[in-house]
This record gives structure tokens, sequence and C-alpha cells, in this order.
């Protein structure tokens, strides 16, 4: 269906699409607290309910947990919440999440999308990677079917993919960012929704020997600020390739987030290396 002008949806509309309960707040949280602050209504979604993140309860007991923990999460950052629809580790590029998925990107018609790297350390990072762009690049095709049943709409969105874990890809090579956001003025209160994730305190310590969750946060967002040479906290991104999604060039972040973006210079002299 095509929807005139006039039915156009809001500008200012952002979401994060992240793979487990946790990620937006290590990655994303502090780039769309400021999206917030300049405006923007925001937008939560894990696509997985991290069922799999416990040593202590069940399956079903570990989603129940963190799905309330995520609601809290959502909440302090101020934005609203969108449900799971998978499990950990079944976050596969498949038709029913990619329906399901869609559905969700044409109910909230934003014209940011935050979401992982397309290189990461697992598949469920760059799965829900895979799925977060055709999503958003299936929002004006009406045959595109999504369940539930949503119209099609007519709208851009720029869509941008967070630093990989360890600021670095599966194969160990380092990723720089394209740009950096100062989140320096919205950290404390990353910090806050991270902390709701209760939960993963104990979780994090076993699996991946993160002495505190809070502080390997801490250090992510210090190690990007010294990156981007200006910035005390920050977060890395890098700005997924226009067609099909919006205007060349179109850097929406920069537009709302002004001084407290920074292009990374490095990055932008080496797309014009030619590959090969
Ligand atoms: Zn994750």
């Amino acid at each position: 269906m095509y929807l005139k002008p006039a039915q156009r949806m809001p500008q200012k509309v952002a979401i994060a699409i992240g793979a487990h309960p946790d990620d937006i707040e290590f990655y994303m949280a502090g780039t769309l607290l400021m999206l917030k602050k300049a405006g923007y209504e925001t937008h939560y979604l894990n696509l997985a309910t991290g069922n799999c993140g416990s040593a202590e309860y069940n399956g079903p007991t570990t989603r129940s947990i963190r799905n309330t923990e995520a609601r809290a999460a959502a909440k302090a950052l101020g934005a609203v919440f969108h449900s799971a629809i998978a499990d950990d580790l079944e976050i596969l590029y498949n038709l029913e999440l990619l329906r399901a998925l869609a559905a969700v990107v044409r109910d909230v018609k934003p014209n940011v999308l935050l979401t992982h790297s397309p290189q990461d350390y697992m598949e469920d990072h760059t799965n829900t990677c895979r799925l977060a762009v055709t999503a958003a690049f299936a929002r004006g095709m009406g045959n595109f079917k999504t369940v539930p049943a949503r119209p099609a709409g007519d709208y851009e969105v720029t869509v941008y993919h967070a630093m990989p874990h360890s600021l670095r890809d599966g194969l160990r090579r380092r990723i720089l960012p394209g740009a950096f956001v100062n989140t320096a003025l919205v950290h404390k209160i990353k910090r806050e929704a991270l902390a709701a994730h209760k939960s993963q305190r104990a979780w994090l310590d076993v699996s991946q020997g993160l002495n505190s969750y809070l502080l390997a946060m801490e250090d992510l967002s210090l190690e990007v600020g010294r990156i981007s040479k200006r910035f005390k906290h920050a977060e890395g991104w890098r700005r997924h390739l226009h067609c099909g999604f919006c205007k060349t060039e179109t850097d929406t972040l920069r537009q709302a987030l002004r001084r407290n973006y920074l292009v990374n210079k490095a990055y932008e002299r080496d797309l014009e290396t030619p590959a090969g």
C-alpha cells in the first residue's frame, strides 16, 4: 500500500534492535538516549529472550526473569519496549523471524535504525544484524507479507551498525568506528539501564570471566572515547550504504546530534580506497 505524503510518519523515530537483553545497553543505549534528548521517540527490541543466560535457573524461568529485567531497562531508557521473538541461539536468518521483525519495523516506522555489527563474535548478533537490515529494506514492499500483517510505508530509514564485541570481528581483526557519539552526558542512565539486568552479573562472571558487566561496559565506553580523541565516553557506529534505505549520504545521527557526533576521518579516507 502506498501512503500519501500526509500519512507519512513522524521524522523523529529511532529503534535499537539487539540480539540479547543487555546488548543494547552495552553497544547502543547511549546513542538511543542522545536521540531521545534530541526529541526522538525511541524504541527498544531484543530479538531473543535471553533464556540461555543462566547457570542457576532453567530456560523458562530465565526467560521470565530476563523479560522483567529488559522491561525495566527499557523504562530506564525511556524507550518503548517490544517483546522478544526468539530464544537464544535460535536467531536464525529465516522467513518466520523476518516476517515478525518486518511487522515491528512497519509498526514503528523508524527513520534511524541501530543494530549490531555485520561482523561480530557470535551468530545471534550477526543474524540479528541481517534480519534488521532486511526488515528495514522491506518496509515499503507491499508484496512482502509480514506476520502480523502490516501495511508497507513510504519513508526513509538510515541504518547504523554498532561496534562488535571487543571491537574486533570474528577473525580477531580490529573494526574501526565510522563515527562516534558522545555518550558522557547520558552515561549514568545507560549504566542504570544495564544494571537492570541483575541476573547477568553472576552469569557473565561464570561464562565470560567479566568481573563486573558494569565495569566491562564502562571500559568499552572509555576505550571508544579514547579512539575518538574527543569524547570521554563514546559509542562507535558504521553507517550502512544508503541504497534502498535513504538518500545518498543521509547521515541522520549527524543531523540530530550535531556537536555530539564526530565522523572518523580515518575511516572516511579508507572508504575512498578501491577494494582489491
Ligand atoms: Zn548478545
